[in-house]
């Protein structure tokens, strides 16, 4: 991030530099701008999503001046709520927290975040749970008594498993141990047997739930009944989702569960030119950019400037969609 700034050595000496080089430089290279993706954990997709995007607008930097880089957050509501104070230019968040967030409801109870603006969507992501298979989880209901990881407080797992968890008549107090783990380590702490389960939203594959069905035989399960049914028909950003069979090498059968979108904001305060270049960068350069995530193979543009965007698209955003006629 731009951290580096705050310190006053550091800016001296940064204005210092900028001095010695300035004579030698072009003008776009003296002024070099940054723009940071906040993302999620190293081992998830939004870590690969924001690192396939910065890798786009990089390649350009000599037209443009802005240098991409892309940071490890806490995830979807921690990504929104630093976008709004102003210390990440854009993130990824689930289709579920932009909603939230533009409403001022469930993790953002009552302070509507006015500024958010929606950039474009991304891949599917269905809320997966995964348990070591000696636990026998076959279903929710299985989770009672068992160690569960519910996502780390500023992810959208956090969020989304907790109105899960209402809706699905189960408690906190229902489980032996309830955990907070990363997903960086939910992996490693469920094949230590230190938990049962875990959840995670995300896209897929993802590493860190690759990582323990191959080493200690973690499997998937459904997550699927009636307050299921209930849930996804009341709000507009579920959707029933399913994990294809082999989706992971040795996952056998396909898995029914639900789900939201990934999206990537921003802030109205951020420039026109700056979320067109942004937006530019990722389309002008499509085939390249699906290519860098399997889950990333079912994208169309058509979709991703509208399904799953509840806050108001950014105007630069906007311009360049309507240039490309997909939107009006
Ligand atoms: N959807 C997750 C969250 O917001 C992050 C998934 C990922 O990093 O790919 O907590």
């Amino acid at each position: 991030m731009k951290t580096f700034l705050k310190s006053s050595a550091s800016r001296l000496s940064l204005v210092a530099a900028a001095l010695v080089l300035s004579a030698p430089l072009s003008s776009v290279q003296a002024q070099q701008k940054f723009m940071t993706i906040g993302t999620g954990g190293v081992t998830g997709v939004y870590y690969v999503a924001g690192g396939a995007i910065c890798r786009l607008i990089n390649k350009d930097r000599a037209k443009h001046g802005y240098r991409c880089t892309v940071e490890s957050t806490g995830g979807s509501v921690a990504n929104i709520n630093t976008i709004n104070g102003g210390d990440l230019d854009f993130g990824v968040a689930q289709s579920d927290a932009q909603f939230n967030a533009v409403k001022g409801a469930k993790a953002f109870d009552g302070k509507p975040v006015a500024d958010l603006r929606a950039v474009f969507s991304l891949h599917p992501e269905p809320l997966t749970l995964v348990a070591r298979k000696e636990a026998n989880i076959k279903s929710l209901a299985d989770l009672k008594g068992k160690r569960v990881a519910i996502g780390n407080p500023g992810s959208g797992t956090r969020s989304s498993v907790d109105e899960l968890l209402v809706n699905a008549g189960l408690k906190g107090s229902d489980f032996s141990a309830v955990s907070e783990l990363k997903p960086d380590e939910h992996g490693a702490a469920l094949c230590d047997n230190k938990i049962d389960a875990f959840f995670y939203v995300v896209g897929h594959p993802s590493a860190n739930i690759q990582d323990p069905m191959t080493t200690c035989g973690a499997q998937l399960v459904n997550i699927t009944g009636a307050a299921i049914d209930k849930l996804v028909a009341a709000n507009s950003f579920y959707s029933d989702a399913k994990i294809p069979a082999k989706t992971y090498p040795s996952q056998a059968d396909a898995l029914s569960t639900y789900g939201v979108l990934a999206t990537v904001v921003t802030s109205s305060k951020k420039s026109d030119e700056e979320v067109y270049l942004f937006v530019k960068a990722v389309f002008d350069n499509f085939d390249e950019f699906k290519k860098l995530h399997p889950a990333f193979a079912g994208l169309t543009p058509e979709k991703m400037v509208q399904a799953g965007l509840s806050a108001p698209l950014h105007t630069g955003a906007a311009k360049y969609y309507k240039e490309k006629g997909w939107m009006k």
